[in-house]
C-alpha cells in the first residue's frame, strides 16, 4: 500500500521492503471472463471488472509481459479534442477518469495536463479547427482557438516563418497532456491483482475453443483453460485471434514508429502537433524529446519501421523545430496498430456466441485506455453497450454508420 507512513518505513529501511505489485499467477482451469491481451486496455477492463462489477474471477491472458505491446510503445500524448458525436463523450469518459485515476488506483502514473496544441498554417485549417473546437464546446469540452501570437508565447522555438508552412496559430486543449505509459499498465495490473484477478504472463493463447457454435475457453501455450465469456484486447494482433473464430474484421495492421532524442534540459513544456504533415512532439520527465509521424505505408506485425517514414519525420520536425537538427536520436521503435476502416473503435459482442471485441485503436488507443477499460467491462458484465460508447459498434462497417472522424474513408492507412 502506498501511503506516506510506508513511504517513510521503506526509505529508513533502503527500499527492500516493497512486495510485488501483482501476483505471478498459473492459470486455473477455468474463470467467469478471459481477458486476451495484458496491454493497457486488458488490464483496465480487468480492473473496472472487478471494482465497479464486482466480477473477480477473471484472468488476464499476456502472451509476453504486461506492457509488452503498445501500451509499452506509444508515446504517451492523452487528450479529447475528437470532432465526431460518436467519439467525443468516449474519449472525454477517458479525459475525466485520467484526471482522478491515480487517486483511484492509488498508484503514480505521472499524469500531467501540460496541453496538446494542433498547429494550423492555413485559413482553411483554421476554420477546420474552428469547427473542431465549437463541436468540443458545444459537449461541454475545453478548447481555445490561439493566435500566432499566442503560441509563439506558448513555443517560441517553432519556425513561425517557414516558407511553405507558416504558423498561423493553433487549437489547444489544455487539459490534454500526456503519462507514463508503464506506469498505467502497472497501477491496473495492481489493482486488479488486489481484487482477486489472475494476470498470466507467458501464456499464449493458440486457438478459441467453440461447442455449438459458442466459445467455452481458449487453447494456451500453458494448456486449455475454460471461461464463461471471452474478450480479446490484442491491438495490432486482433485480426490473428479473430481468425481463430472463422472472423474476418474491418481491420488491417501497420506499424508505427515512435523515435527519443538525447536527454536536453527543459524546452517543451506541452504538447505540439505540426498541421502540415504528420508530426508530433513532447518533452519526457528526463528530458529527452519524444515524437513520431505516420505509419509505415504497408500492413506488417513487424514491430520496426522501416527508414522512409523515419526521413520524412526528420523532414517534418525540421519544417516546425529547425533546432531539433542539432540533437541525436537515441532510440526508435515500432508497435503494430490496429487500425479500423473508419480510424475509429471498436467495443462489442461478436457474432460468435460468449466472444467480446475490444480493437481497432488505431495511433490512439493509449488515451482511450480507462474509457475503453471502463466500457468494455460494463459490457462483458451486463451485455449491454455503455452509453458513452454506444457508436463504436462492430456493425457499423455494414450498416454504414461510420465514424469518419478525418474523412479519409476505407483507407486504414490514411487515419
Ligand atoms: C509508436 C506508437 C506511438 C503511439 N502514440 C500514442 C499516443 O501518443 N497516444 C495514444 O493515445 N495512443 C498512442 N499509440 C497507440 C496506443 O499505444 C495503442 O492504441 C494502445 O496502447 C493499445 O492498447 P492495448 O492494450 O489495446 O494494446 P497492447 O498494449 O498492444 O496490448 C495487447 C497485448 O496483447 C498481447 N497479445 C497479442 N496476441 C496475444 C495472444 N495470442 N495471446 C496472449 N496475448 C496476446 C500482446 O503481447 C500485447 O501485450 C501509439 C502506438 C505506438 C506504437
Amino acid at each position: 500500500m502506498f501511503s506516506a507512513a510506508a513511504l517513510l518505513k521503506n526509505a529508513l529501511s533502503g527500499h527492500t521492503g516493497w512486495t510485488p505489485h501483482w501476483r505471478k499467477a498459473a492459470p486455473k482451469p477455468r474463470y467467469d471472463v478471459v481477458i486476451v491481451g495484458g496491454g493497457g486496455h486488458g488490464l483496465a477492463t480487468a480492473y473496472y471488472l472487478a471494482k465497479v462489477f464486482g466480477i473477480t474471477n477473471v484472468a488476464v491472458l499476456e502472451k509476453g509481459w504486461i506492457g509488452s505491446g503498445n501500451a509499452g510503445r506509444n508515446t504517451t500524448i492523452i487528450r479529447s479534442n475528437y470532432l465526431l458525436p460518436g467519439n467525443i463523450p468516449f474519449y472525454e469518459r477517458s479525459m475525466k477518469l485520467w484526471e482522478g485515476l491515480e487517486q483511484d488506483f492509488n498508484f503514480n502514473a505521472m499524469v500531467s495536463q501540460r496541453g496538446v496544441l494542433n498547429l494550423y498554417h492555413s485559413d482553411g485549417q483554421r476554420d477546420a479547427y474552428v469547427r473542431r473546437g465549437n463541436a468540443l464546446r458545444l459537449h461541454g469540452v475545453d478548447a481555445d482557438l490561439l493566435d500566432r501570437d499566442q503560441v509563439r508565447a506558448m513555443v517560441p522555438m517553432l519556425d513561425f516563418d517557414n516558407a511553405r508552412f507558416p504558423i498561423e496559430g493553433g487549437l489547444l486543449q489544455r487539459r490534454g497532456g500526456t503519462a507514463r505509459h508503464d506506469a498505467v499498465v502497472w497501477g491496473y495490473a495492481r489493482g486488479a491483482d488486489r481484487r482477486g484477478v489472475d494476470i498470466v504472463e507467458g501464456c499464449e493463447v493458440t486457438g478459441l475453443r467453440r461447442e455449438n457454435g459458442r466459445v467455452v475457453g481458449v487453447e494456451t501455450t500453458r494448456g486449455f483453460i475454460g471461461a464463461g465469456t471471452v474478450g480479446l484486447a490484442v491491438a495490432g494482433n486482433t485480426s490473428r485471434l479473430a481468425a481463430m473464430a472463422d472472423l474476418r474484421l474491418p481491420i488491417e495492421s501497420y506499424v508505427l514508429q515512435a523515435f527519443v532524442s538525447e536527454g536536453i534540459k527543459p524546452l517543451l513544456d506541452t504538447v505540439v502537433t505540426f498541421g502540415a504533415g504528420h508530426f508530433y512532439i513532447s518533452q519526457s520527465d528526463k528530458g529527452g524529446l519524444v515524437f513520431g509521424g505516420d505509419l509505415d505505408p504497408f500492413p506488417s506485425y513487424a514491430q520496426r519501421g522501416g527508414l522512409p517514414v523515419a526521413e520524412d519525420v526528420a523532414a517534418c520536425a525540421m519544417a516546425v523545430m529547425p533546432m531539433l537538427g542539432r540533437l541525436k536520436i537515441l532510440r526508435s521503435w515500432g508497435g503494430i496498430m490496429d487500425m479500423s476502416q473508419d480510424g475509429s473503435p471498436i467495443i462489442d459482442r461478436t457474432p460468435v456466441e460468449g466472444l467480446f471485441l475490444n480493437a481497432g485503436w488505431c495511433y490512439g488507443g493509449f488515451k482511450a485506455t480507462p474509457a475503453s477499460g471502463w466500457c468494455f467491462a460494463h459490457l462483458l458484465a451486463t451485455g449491454e453497450l455503455h452509453p458513452d460508447a454506444a457508436a463504436l459498434r462492430l456493425d457499423r462497417f455494414s450498416s454504414g454508420r461510420v465514424i469518419d472522424e478525418k474523412g479519409a474513408g476505407a483507407t486504414p492507412n490514411l487515419h
